[in-house]
């Protein structure tokens, strides 16, 4: 049993992981066929599983798709060359890309046009980084860690600095810092790559750190921003685990400490639920950071074909899963959580 126990907000699923879930889940009530997701939907093994029951099929190259296919691609962004690649393929292409990430792509496409070389800090074999670096594959150079700008020989002028969305803050400025230091005019963007989401859940344990002996994270495994928040504590000297599922709270000491919990941005909350209730804590208090209200809309592909092709499947496929009531125009009161308790 814990003593006290901190429930952080915000945690858990951002506005990019929202719409990139519901975007899948609307896919599988109007498609009755297979359908494909270029990578994982999100970074979360019990959302993957849960999907790969309901006949969606997750691939990680272009080779996999068959003929004619329905495709999704994932919310981490895609290589241009590759979505081309995939729009010969497919007979359905709906991209859920999260906007924020598509900005960093319109940042790199932007900086690669006017001449410039840039560099990129992300994590190597991070879908999002692999989408991001094939905007500009010759003139953009990954750097993960500080040392890593050593090895990049281009000239001082004409250089640009971009990010994964995900990166610890603790992780982004210091590598940030030297490369100020070794471009004098570098060129970033005025607002910065680190998404929302990302700085505000950091921020929040940040905050919360003081008062608490162990900060637990819950997330997979895969998911980048889980691991920001884990390594964003452990910078600050505390005790801070990342949990994917309740079974691992077994072999952890956490018998009267002071515990705080958030989640990785692509957690689902029924998990951190779970977590709580087998912590049993003597007491527990919210604590309230931000209060977030960020959304984003399904992708343009669905919206503008969601009500056409809803009616027309209706008409076609008298067996089909379509709920007519869940139109384009009531998204923003429908959420992932509802999306995927309807699977
Ligand atoms: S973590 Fe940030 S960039 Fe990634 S999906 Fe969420 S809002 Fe978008």
């Amino acid at each position: 049993m814990v003593n006290n126990l901190y429930i952080v907000t915000p945690r858990g699923f951002c506005a990019g992981v929202e719409m990139a879930i519901k975007a899948l889940t609307w896919m599988l009530k109007i498609y009755d066929e297979t359908i494909y997701c270029y990578h994982e939907i999100v970074h979360n093994d019990w959302i993957v599983e849960r999907f790969k029951n309901k006949n969606i099929q997750f691939i990680e190259s272009t080779d996999e798709l068959p003929k004619n296919a329905v495709l999704m691609l994932s919310a981490h962004g895609t290589a241009p060359v590759i979505e081309s690649e995939f729009n010969t393929i497919s007979s359905v292409q709906v991209n859920a890309v999260c906007p924020l990430v598509t900005k960093v792509h319109h940042e790199a496409k932007k900086f690669t046009e006017s001449g410039q070389k840039i560099i990129y800090v992300g994590h190597k074999n991070h879908d999002e980084a692999i989408g991001a670096l094939g905007v500009a594959p010759s003139s953009m150079f990954l750097v993960e860690k500080e040392e890593d700008l050593e090895q990049i020989n281009i000239a001082n002028e004409g250089v640009a600095l971009l990010a994964q969305t995900t990166l610890a803050m603790s992780e982004w400025k210091p590598i940030m810092d030297s490369a100020i230091k070794k471009f004098p005019n570098l060129n970033m963007p005025r607002k910065s790559d680190l998404c929302y989401a990302t700085t505000n859940r950091q921020e929040a344990v940040i905050n919360v750190s003081s008062l608490v002996d162990v900060v637990l994270v819950v997330g997979s495994d895969t998911s980048s921003n889980t691991k920001a928040l884990v390594s964003t504590i452990k910078s600050l000297g505390k005790e801070s685990y990342r949990v994917n599922t309740t079974s691992e709270i077994d072999k952890l000491k956490l018998s009267g400490k002071n515990v705080a919990v958030t989640a990785g941005a692509s957690a689902p909350d029924h998990i951190v639920q779970e977590i709580i209730k087998k912590l049993e804590p003597k007491n527990t208090e919210f604590f309230e950071n931000t209060n977030e209200t960020e959304y984003f809309p399904l992708p343009k592909e669905l919206r503008s074909n969601i009500t056409t092709l809803s009616n027309f499947l209706l008409e076609i496929f008298p067996n089909n899963k379509v709920d007519p009531i869940r139109s384009v125009n009531k998204d923003k009161q429908w959420t992932a959580t509802e999306a995927l308790s309807s699977l």
